[in-house]
């Protein structure tokens, strides 16, 4: 089935309060719907895999924002570390040290967030609520020049209950107000809440999330081989 790419990002597009940034999720798409995409104005998209990541960094406009989102083993670092505009996906403090040792190689700084797990599912990657805060009060990450946190990614659980949709949305947009106000009410850079996919965003919008990630309502459901 034909899918409407350049109508499918219009029409989200004109439903989104202007501060909230859409990116398209184009994993496991060509290059071809990336470039549909890009014409019809998309310039944020994401990616969950390092390396296809970089083959489509290399092959399409340089102005586009490309986001990672998948989960970031170490040794994949190197493949994004040149040009990505922000990690979702930190889900430890080695890999956040990790991160800056690249960024620091690219004389760059990157942007990061804090992967919250806030899910029922076992199978989604990130920090506890208590191991979040942990990690922060612990201060190590103060020492880190090249990355700077930008804000908290959570994926809510895959489930029909919008009633728990919405409590587990609203759990982190409380978090994140802990956490801004408690280790970066200095610092207005901690701004970035990435929070709602194409099932649940309007739920997400409503909590407060400022950056949403749309995969298959625009792109329609991937072909995987
Ligand atoms: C695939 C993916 C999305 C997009 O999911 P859709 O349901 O297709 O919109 C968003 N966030 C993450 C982390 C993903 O892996």
């Amino acid at each position: 089935m034909h899918t409407d790419i350049e109508s499918n990002i219009k029409r989200i597009s004109a439903t989104l309060p202007k501060e909230v940034t859409l990116i398209a999720v184009s994993k496991y798409h060509p290059i071809e719907s990336i470039e549909v995409a890009y014409r019809a104005g998309q310039r944020h998209f994401g990616e969950s895999k390092a390396q296809d990541l970089r083959i489509k960094q290399q092959a399409l406009p340089h102005d586009i924002a490309w986001h990672f989102i998948g989960h970031l083993q170490s040794n994949k670092i190197k493949y994004i570390a040149p040009f990505v505009h922000l990690i979702h996906s930190i889900d430890s403090l080695r890999l956040l040290q990790e991160v800056d040792k690249h960024a620091c190689r690219q004389q760059r700084r990157i942007g990061c967030l804090l992967q919250i797990h806030i899910a029922c599912e076992e199978t989604k990657f990130g920090f506890s609520p208590d191991e979040c805060m942990a990690m922060l009060e612990g201060e190590e990450w103060r020492k880190l020049e090249n990355v700077e946190i930008r804000g908290l990614m959570c994926m809510a659980s895959n489930t029909n209950d919008t009633a728990q949709i919405e409590r587990e949305f609203n759990d982190v947009k409380s978090l994140f107000d802990r956490i801004r106000n408690r280790f970066f009410a200095d610092k207005d850079s901690f701004n970035i809440l990435s929070a709602g996919m194409s099932e649940d965003y309007q739920i997400a919008i409503k909590a407060g999330s400022t950056h949403i990630r749309i995969g298959s309502d625009i792109f329609g459901e991937p072909q995987k081989s």
